[in-house]
């Protein structure tokens, strides 16, 4: 069996039938070196988004079944697409949905979870030397309901391709020529990475950083797939995601992340007494709704303050529930603040280096910026600072 490489191609590089015909270039120089080749693909540019607000525009609710019926077809053009235009330039591709090449999801409509692949159709395909396209972002249900894995959940397709089917690297071809320790366009000095271990890359996508969902990360760390982030548009390698390297000397502090989607949100002088906090959080998890950054301040006089963060578009509703709660437990006030960043610095090296989180607070007072919340873990710190000093 030859070498089997999972290539991922994401909406902007496939925005137009130019670009298109690019990545078939593209996909057929990597084929002649003589692998096998499975490529993902996300729908054209910004389809999905303008499915969603064609959506919105026939129903003030799209329900969610056929909010999956309809943004699926985005991905499912654009494989077809992409088929075409390899065999116009002489190559053998065949194009498939998501249920086709039985990746099978569960769990709600707009947010499936992949719960296996039935990788047979694949292999008989390669085993036929054709180019297996397959749409991104889709599975389906025991039930034969179409599904789709939540925004930006191509990357998780191609993960779960290139586990079950024992791809040699799973590779995702984007804009940019890799990952970097900061946002470019905000930092230039900002350095290209050769390498992270999949648990910086999961810090890092987790807390905002846009390149690869968290859910493929995790997905790869879990099975072990090699990825490759690297330039669509030129040969070079990019960044490498794999097992962190014991051997290897680490870096302190691999790459800065921010995240302004979430709000900040306080309630304040509550009593002191066991199940509080258990009462709020699940108040807020039966919305379904997101924490994050979690702080219990210290009891004065029998009272204490809790403030943590949520999304943004969860925040009137959140703040409904919590009034509301509040209300009935005789609970102080709920204050809230949206215009706030967290902002991240993530580095497997931390574990060893001491007096790294200090050396954040020193920089961040030293731009005169005011930290109101701090949380870390072994190998990450956050800070949520006001939004508007964020480029500061
Ligand atoms: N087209 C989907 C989205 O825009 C999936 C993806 O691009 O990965 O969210
Ligand atoms: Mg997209």
């Amino acid at each position: 069996m030859s070498d089997l490489i999972v290539q991922k191609f994401g909406g902007s590089s496939l925005s137009t039938p130019g670009r298109i015909r690019q990545v078939a270039r593209r996909v057929l120089d990597t084929r002649a070196a003589g692998t096998d080749l499975v490529v993902v693909v996300s729908a054209m540019g910004k389809t999905t988004n303008k499915l969603i607000s064609l959506a919105e525009r026939v129903c003030a609710r799209p329900p969610d079944r056929e909010l999956d019926m309809l943004v699926a077809t985005g991905e499912q053009a654009s494989c077809a697409l992409m088929a075409m235009a390899i065999q116009d330039l002489g190559g053998q591709a065949v194009s498939f949905t998501g249920g086709q090449v039985g990746i099978v999801t569960e769990g709600p409509h707009t947010r499936a979870r992949v719960r296996s692949v039935d990788a047979g159709r694949i292999r008989d395909a390669l085993q036929d030397g054709k180019i297996v396209i397959v749409a991104g972002f889709q599975g389906m249900t025991d039930a034969a309901e179409i599904t789709t894995l939540g925004r930006g959940g191509s990357d998780i397709s191609a993960v779960a391709l290139a586990a079950a089917l024992g791809a040699t690297v799973c590779e995702k071809l984007t804009d940019e020529d890799g990952i970097y320790t900061a946002n470019p366009k905000m930092v230039p000095q900002a350095r290209r990475l050769d390498r992270l271990s999949y648990e910086e890359m999961l810090e890092l996508a987790s807390l905002g950083a846009k390149i690869l969902h968290p859910r493929a990360v995790e997905m790869a760390m879990r099975y072990g797939v090699r990825l490759h982030v690297r330039s669509s548009f030129t040969p070079a390698e990019g960044t490498w995601i794999l097992k962190e390297d014991p051997t290897m000397e680490q870096i302190a502090v691999c790459g800065v992340t921010y995240d302004v989607s979430e709000a900040r949100v306080s309630v304040l002088d509550l009593p002191d007494r066991p199940g509080v906090a258990a009462k709020i959080f699940s108040t807020l998890a039966q919305a379904e709704i997101n924490v994050d950054v979690i702080v219990l301040n210290r009891t004065r006089g029998g009272l204490t303050d809790l403030s943590f963060t949520l999304p943004r578009g969860d925040l009137e509703s959140g703040l409904r529930l919590l009034r509301d709660l509040a209300g009935r437990e005789g609970y102080g006030e709920v204050v809230h603040d949206p215009d706030i960043a967290k902002l991240s610095i993530v580095g497997a090296g931390m574990r060893s280096h001491p007096g790294v989180a200090a050396r954040m607070f020193e920089a961040l007072a030293e731009a005169g910026i005011n930290i109101t919340l701090i949380s870390t873990s072994e190998i990450k710190v956050s800070c949520v600072i006001p939004e508007r000093d964020l480029a500061k």
